[in-house]
């Protein structure tokens, strides 16, 4: 067994807030799952760096995080260091139709920054509750737009420890892929997107009517992580799991929202093993009932 204790002593620092023994529910939007035995929380990208290099001398997994909006930790936790970015000094720098930030600021820091620079293309990520880092791993999207149509960059820590950039196809994103869900170990940590010059007042027109569009068609009162599961191919995952009648179908305290179907929420206090089998038995259900293989968007971890 390491003592993941005396290497998070090794860890903390004035750059660097440390969390032993961490509850991951506190750290996810599901609000559910098991521990962690470090959360680290480097302040600066130096900070950031050398937090790498120690864990990979040491021959330590980890994973690192943003929002944990999009992630579903297991009740037995996980074995591995976290790292979490929304610490990291989220500047955000405006060049231009250039906006770059560092991978821990949330998406809505980064859309209200765009928007207060007359910068359009942002506003369909406005009301995604993640960060940079995440948007840009998970190529998030909604109302038609996704992280894919404005990055144009986004610099990372490689598995070797040297920092990178990347930029078009290296970027391989595609719906819900990037370079990054595809390859293990890279940290990223900024990305740089490329804005059009647009009218302020339109702007922020998109930006209120998607947010109220979210507040009318999502749960966003209970936890969740969002969609639950990718949109296959000529489908909506929401439409084929109500049309197989399991709206409000729950398993322990996980239910299908009553609100959007496509939503599993943690509407009491549910385990993970609740959202488990509740996103099992809608798979199944669905695939039995019409056809369609259903897959997660939500990343389980481990
Ligand atoms: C209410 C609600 C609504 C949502 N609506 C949408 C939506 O409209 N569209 C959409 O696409 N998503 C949506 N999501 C899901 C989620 O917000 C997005 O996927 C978001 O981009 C995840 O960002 P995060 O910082 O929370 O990432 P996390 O959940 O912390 O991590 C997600 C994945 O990215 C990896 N990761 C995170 N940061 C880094 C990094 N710096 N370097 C390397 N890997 C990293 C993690 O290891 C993990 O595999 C929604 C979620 C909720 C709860």
């Amino acid at each position: 067994m390491y003592d993941f204790k005396a290497f998070a002593a090794e860890l903390r620092s004035s750059d660097c807030d440390v969390i032993t023994d961490a509850p991951m529910r506190e750290h996810t939007t599901f609000r559910a799952g098991g521990s962690a035995p470090v959360i680290v929380m480097p302040k600066t990208l130096e900070a950031l760096q050398k937090t790498a290099e120690k864990i990979r001398k040491n021959g330590l997994g980890f994973i690192v995080i943003g929002n944990g909006s999009n992630i579903l930790v297991k009740d037995s936790g996980i074995d591995k260091i976290v790292i979490k970015t929304t610490s990291l000094n989220n500047e955000i720098n405006v060049d231009g139709d250039k906006i770059s930030c560092t991978a821990g600021t949330s998406l809505a820091k980064l859309c209200m920054a765009a928007y207060e620079n007359s910068l359009s293309g942002l506003e369909f990520a406005y009301g995604i509750p993640g960060t940079v880092g995440g948007a840009v791993y998970m190529n998030a999207g909604a109302y038609g737009g996704e992280i894919k149509d404005v990055l144009c960059a986004s610099y990372h820590i490689s598995p070797g420890c040297s920092i990178e950039k990347f930029s078009g196809e290296k970027l391989m994103l595609s719906y819900r892929k990037s370079f990054y869900s595809l390859n293990d170990g890279y940290i990223i940590i900024k990305g740089e997107f490329k804005l059009a010059r647009g009218n302020k007042e339109e702007i922020k027109a998109k930006m209120d009517d998607f947010i109220s569009r979210r507040k009318d068609k999502q749960p966003l009162e209970y936890p969740s992580a969002g969609s639950t599961f990718k949109r296959p191919e000529g489908h909506f995952a929401g439409a084929l799991i109500e049309q197989c009648g399991l709206k409000g179908f729950s398993v322990g305290g996980a239910e299908v929202s009553e609100k959007h179907a496509g939503f599993i929420i943690n509407k009491n206090n549910g385990s993970a093993a609740d959202i488990l089998a509740l996103i099992d038995y809608v798979k199944k259900t669905v695939k039995e009932k019409t056809g369609v293989d259903l897959e997660p968007e939500v990343k389980i971890i481990p």
